[in-house]
């Protein structure tokens, strides 16, 4: 095998997870043994780095704090319009349920049926409204009846 190995490949070989091929490979090649001292080299000042336990809140030079607290202040704001987004487009979602959009397939389905009434050969006066019954009172009826003579007096005013 020619090729030079991957940076994921030297890593593995790091870990112990990697092909005897890839061994024999880095043994013989200068060039990915230069590159494999060096991650290992920054895997180990990483791991370092984070095994060193934090200088307490204390002993912090001003600048650093403040620099820290303005860290601290950007997170929380940025914690803040995240939650925020996450609110409005649950509660734009849930405009969805609560208002449904109209259905436009009912709406053009009455459009054509009025069309078909207004278009009607038996409707040939046009007016959709004479097709619609005539409003019935009782009540209206009965004093019609009664009261028919004191209207024709009325009338004969
Ligand atoms: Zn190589």
């Amino acid at each position: 095998m020619n090729r030079c190995l991957r940076d994921r490949t030297l890593w593995l070989i790091h870990q112990g997870e990697s092909e005897e091929s890839r061994r024999a490979h880095l043994r013989r090649c200068p060039r990915c043994e230069t590159r494999y001292q060096r991650l290992v080299q920054d895997l180990r000042v990483i791991d370092q780095t984070l095994r060193e336990t934090p200088p307490s809140p204390g002993v912090l030079h001003p600048a650093r704090a403040l620099r820290g607290r303005t860290l601290a202040v950007a997170a929380v704001l940025a914690a803040i319009v995240a939650v925020g987004g996450l609110e409005v487009w649950m509660w734009y979602q849930s405009l969805s349920w609560v208002q449904p959009r109209p259905d436009t397939s009912n709406a053009e389905a009455f459009l054509e049926e009025v069309s078909a009434v207004l278009s009607s050969p038996d409707n040939a006066s046009g007016s959709a409204i004479t097709m619609l019954p005539p409003p019935l009172d009782v009540d209206d009826l009965l004093e019609g009846q009664e009261k028919e003579g004191e209207q024709d007096s009325l009338g004969g005013m």
